[in-house]
Formats: structure tokens, sequence, C-alpha cells
């Protein structure tokens, strides 16, 4: 059921939220130990607040959208007086002390909060395999990997365990397991979502996102979770002057947009895709590139104008992520040293050990050998003598990536793009694992839209011949998030018969 459906099925008192909560608590119970998609259950706090909406409910007050139904939140984003573990051991018992400011503001809208979703360690991965929970597995085939790092929050959703789940994008996190578990997911534009407790990796790209079933059910939550936030100076409000949510606002943006792209009955006027060019090259999977250009093939037949652009410098996105991506974790990864944060080997007030024993053994100890490595890789590429040749480099060409994109949407005149959202369905655990090179890889098509910070929705939109599920990526203009959905909408409808 949609978020919608389940509103009316509450209003209508068909179904209460507490029964909703007991059945997807009781789903999880069953199918999680196959899937481990939940680090944490929060059975009490879920139950606590399904009851909070049913006395909504009965006392006839009016109820918020996402009052009552049951989601769930990737375990490196902070859920007050529950277990956040980045998917890290070093945060085996780290209780967080506060809310995310999505999370509140979910919870202000009557959030029934099923659990945590299990996650690559730091949300550096892109398999689901790097957290110290253990790998987790795609609800389609168990042999496969749900992507990642967001993994557990795609698995859960894919396999209903919960509605939708928030999840964090930093080069694909959110884009890539949706496809891989044939579920939709947002990364917004930089700036659209307040990271205030979000477990930072690399400050300038990470993004809390949305992982749900359909177009209208992540749109619904994002509306929720945006806006400018004192606590995030990075965080903008989208349209100045508005500050409340109500439904009506979201009829009313929703109408602006269909206006200006003339979507009636399904089809586009005056709407200008982009393809561009660098993301379909000679030797790339066979049955992403057929999925992507029935895609495009549709958007015309419905009116879409089609025309191929060009971001010349997309080659470079990978390498440039890689540099500057590990630089802002070395950083902020320094914190987990035992003593201000994270558990600890020693005591060195009690045991006489020096403090960078300590720091180097809890380290050394408590943290997975992924995230090792990119704080040894960002702390060479900001080391003297190597930080100009490495870092401001990287700095530069991420400049002229952001430029690319600008150069399409302003003189290009073109909407938005479509792209594969990987480069292949998903793969076998255990298939990546030993060469890092081949996982970042994996990254090709998504990292890009990080590196200039625009929004990008990825959809299901077909299945290879093995029945794995293969997504597409819709890429808009800087927080044009509205023509994403607008669009995704109408797609995903047109496709609807390839949903799980
Ligand atoms: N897979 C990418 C990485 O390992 C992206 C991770 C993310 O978006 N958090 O860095």
């Amino acid at each position: 059921m949609t978020i919608n459906q389940i509103h009316q099925k509450l209003l209508n008192k068909q179904i209460s939220a507490l029964e909703l909560a007991q059945d997807y608590l009781s789903r999880i119970k069953k199918i999680n130990p196959e899937l481990n998609a939940f680090i944490t259950v929060t059975e009490k706090e879920a139950i606590e607040q399904a009851k909070n909406a049913d006395n909504i409910i009965a006392q006839g007050q009016e109820l918020p959208i996402l009052a009552g139904i049951p989601a769930s939140i990737k375990d490196v984003i902070m859920t007050k007086g529950v277990k956040t573990t980045a998917g890290s051991k070093i945060l085996e018992n780290y209780i967080a002390p506060y809310d995310a400011t999505a999370v509140k503001k979910l919870k202000e809208q009557g959030l029934v909060m099923l659990g945590k979703n299990n996650c690559d360690e730091f949300a550096m991965g892109s398999s689901g395999e790097n957290s110290a929970y253990g790998a987790i597995k795609n609800p389609y085939d168990k042999e496969r990997v749900p992507g990642g790092s967001s993994g557990g929050s795609a698995a859960a959703v894919a396999a209903d365990l919960s509605v939708y789940s928030l999840g964090s994008d930093t080069g694909g996190s959110i884009r890539q397991p949706a496809a891989f578990c044939g579920v939709v997911g947002l990364k917004p534009t930089y700036g659209a979502v307040s990271r205030f407790g979000l477990i930072a990796m690399a400050s300038s790209f990470d993004q809390i996102g949305v992982i749900g079933k359909s177009v209208e059910d992540v749109e619904i939550v994002f509306n929720v979770i945006k806006g400018k936030d004192e606590l995030d100076a990075t965080s903008v409000e989208i349209r100045s002057g508005i500050k409340s949510e109500s439904p009506l606002r979201f009829e009313n943006q929703k109408s602006e947009i269909l206006n200006k792209f003339k979507i009636q009955n399904s089809k586009f006027k005056n709407l200008r895709i982009g393809v561009p060019k660098e993301y379909f090259v000679k030797g790339m999977n066979k049955e992403v590139e057929s999925v992507v250009k029935n895609v495009i093939k549709k958007a015309e037949e419905l009116g879409a104008e089609v025309a191929e652009v060009s971001l010349p410098h997309t080659e470079y996105a990978l390498a440039v992520y890689y540099i500057i991506m590990p630089s802002e974790v070395s950083a902020n990864l320094a914190r987990y040293d035992g003593i201000r944060y994270g558990e600890s080997v020693i005591s060195h007030q009690t045991s006489g050990v020096g403090l960078i024993d300590v720091y180097k053994k809890t380290r050394a100890k408590f943290l997975g050998d992924e995230v090792k490595r990119r704080i040894m890789l960002g702390t060479y590429t900001l080391s003297a003598g190597y930080y100009e040749a490495y870092y401001k480099k990287a700095q530069q060409v991420r400049t002229l990536i952001r430029q690319d994109f600008e150069r399409v949407f302003n003189q290009g005149k073109v909407d938005m793009l479509i792209t594969p959202t990987t480069p292949t369905p998903a793969f076998k655990l255990g298939e990546k694992t030993a060469d890092p090179l081949t996982m970042y890889l994996e990254d090709v098509f998504t990292v890009p839209i990080n590196v200039a910070g625009v929004p990008a929705l990825s959809i299901p939109a077909g299945k290879s011949k093995d029945g794995l599920p293969i997504g597409v990526q819709l890429v808009g203009k800087w927080f044009e998030e509205e023509v994403l959905f607008r669009v995704g909408d109408v797609l995903e409808k047109v496709f609807s018969s390839t949903h799980f």
C-alpha cells in the first residue's frame, strides 16, 4: 500500500495504526533474519507511536499524512534514545542523545519508527557488505547484494518490512540500492534537507534522502523533511517565505509544474530531456542500456523533446570523488578515537598507556578495513606536499564538472536528464569485495550528481532476464525535485508492471 492508501484506510478506520505496526513488526521478525536489513528493531517506540496516531483518529483531530505510517531510518541518522551505530563496531553501544532534524520533522508528523536499517560502515560502500553487523541480502535474490550503502533501507522497503526509509547519499548510496531492489530513491539537491544529525561521511557531498515504493511516497516524505534548518548552515529554504508544509501547498505546487510542462493525461508538453552521451558507452551492460533507452523512447512518445547533450568532464568524476571524499572522511572520522566518541580498547587513565596509543589501538580494533583505507588515503591527499597535487586539483576539476551541468541546463535548455542509475543489475555477494577499485566503479553514474550537487531520482523501469530490477536515473536542476517527481510519476506508471 502507498502512504496515501494507508492514510485513507486509517481515516476510514478500516485498519488501526496499532494493527499496522504489529503487522510490520511481525513481518520483520519473520523475514529480517534472512535479509539482515535492520540493526535495531524499535518495537516499543513503534507501538507507542502507533497508539498516538490511533488517539488522534479517535479524537477526530486532523491526521497528518505520515501519522501511523510504519517507516525505518538508516543507522547513520541520529534517533534520540535509540542505538545509532553507523554500521560500525566503534559505535556499537552509542545511544543518540538527540534526533536528526529530518527525524524530528517526521516525528512531528506522527512517525511510527520500526527500527534502524543496516548499512555499510559509516556509509562507505556500494554493496551493503561493509557493515560490521553482517552483509545485507537482496530480497529478489538472496545470493546477491542489495547495493549500498543504504542497502538495509532499500531491502526493507522492497520486502515490505517498512513503507519508506530515510537514507543518505554521498556518492549514490540511496539511488544504487533503490535500483538494485526495484524501489524508488531520491538524492535531494545538496542543501535541500538538513544534515543535522546525519553522522558525517563527506560533508560537502552528504545528503539525507528517501527510499520508498512509489514516486508519490518519496515526494510526500521529501516535502516533510526538506527546508532550511538553523542547525545546518548549508541548508536552504526551497521556496522562500513558505514555512509550513500543508497538504494544500503540496497540491498547489504540483499544479504549477503540471502547468509548466503541461502534463495532462500523462502526456508531456514543453519538456526537454537531455541524454548525456558520456553515460552510454561501448561495452556497457546490454540489459541496462535497453531498459534506459526504452524509457527515453517512451518519454518521447509521451511528448517530451529529447536531445543528446554532453557533460565532457564526466570521466573525471569518479577520480575527483575518490580524492575529495576520503579527504573529508579522514577529518570527519577523527572524532572516533575512544575518548570523544566510541568504544575504547583501554582507558588511558587506569592503564597508564599514552593517549596516542589509546587512539591507535581503539581505531585499529573497532574500525573496518574500508573505513581505514579511506582515512589513510584522505590523510595522504591532505598532507603537506600532496594537498596541491591531489586535493586542490580535485576541487578545481569539481568546479568543471558542476559547470558541465550548468551548461546543459542553462544554455542547452534541458529541464532534466535521463541516465542509467547503475552499470549493471545487482551483483553476487562477495563478487567485488576483493578489489576496492571494482567496487568504486559501481558509482560511476551516481557520483557525478553529488559532485555537482544536483538532485536525482532513481525509478525502477525494467528487469533483467534473471528477473533483477533495473533503475533509471532522472537528474534535475538544483532545487527542482518537483520536475523529477512529476515526470517520474508518469514514467513509473508506464513501467509499473515491472514492479515488485
Ligand atoms: N558507494 C559510494 C562510496 O562508497 C557512495 C557511498 C554513499 O553514497 N554513502 O563512497
